[in-house]
């Protein structure tokens, strides 16, 4: 890892969580997914979350040993007219999920808002038999939905960071280790 800080747009970002540490967050993920289905007779959905997932989801993939099926899908968030929050949209589920068992591949999870909506989008709207969530980073003093998180690769403290998919306005994501907001 490179000891300089990075410079993305207007901010500055120092170093935090080097590559090797992310690839044994990974490494763990996958011991657990292959446990819960090395003796599946489905095939399992892997659910690519574009963009910030690509990396996270390619090293996982490569660790995974039972058939499955890779779908991505592409989220974009946004302030509707009602004051219910955020409505999500869901661009471009590249197959069709109805009636498979799907893991989610998420970067990060912060509030949980991303996830859960998906979550139940998936199982509502999409019909599949179950999902589960799989996420590279957690930050457990943010999240803060009942939702059981099912693969956790590492927590982290709440800030900011890239690297790793990860993006600042979108760059960041080619960075190889994951870099912390320099305040
Ligand atoms: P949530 O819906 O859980 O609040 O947010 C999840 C999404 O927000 C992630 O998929 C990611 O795109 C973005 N996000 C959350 N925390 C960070 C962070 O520290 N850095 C970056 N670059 N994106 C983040």
């Amino acid at each position: 890892m490179k000891d300089e800080k990075i410079q993305l747009h207007d901010k500055t970002f120092k170093p935090y969580i080097r590559h090797e540490r992310i690839l044994d967050a990974i490494d763990g993920v996958a011991r657990e997914i292959n446990h819960d289905f090395h003796d599946c007779t489905d095939i399992p959905v892997i659910l690519c979350v574009l963009n910030g997932s690509i990396p996270f989801t390619g090293e996982l993939l490569q660790r995974l040993d039972f058939p499955l099926q890779v779908v991505s899908v592409k989220l974009s968030s946004y302030q509707g007219t009602q004051s219910t929050g955020t409505v999500l949209n869901v661009m471009g589920l590249t197959s069709n999920v109805r009636g498979r068992r799907v893991i989610i591949c998420e970067d990060i999870v912060d509030t949980g808002n991303t996830i859960v909506a998906l979550k139940e989008m998936l199982i509502d709207k999409e019909g599949a038999a179950e999902v589960r969530i799989a996420t590279m980073l957690l930050k457990p003093d943010v999240y803060n939905k009942p939702e059981k998180l099912d693969y956790v690769g590492m927590e982290i403290p709440n800030a900011f960071i890239v690297g790793f998919g990860l993006d600042y306005n979108e760059l960041g994501r080619n960075i190889r280790d994951i870099y912390v907001i320099d305040e």
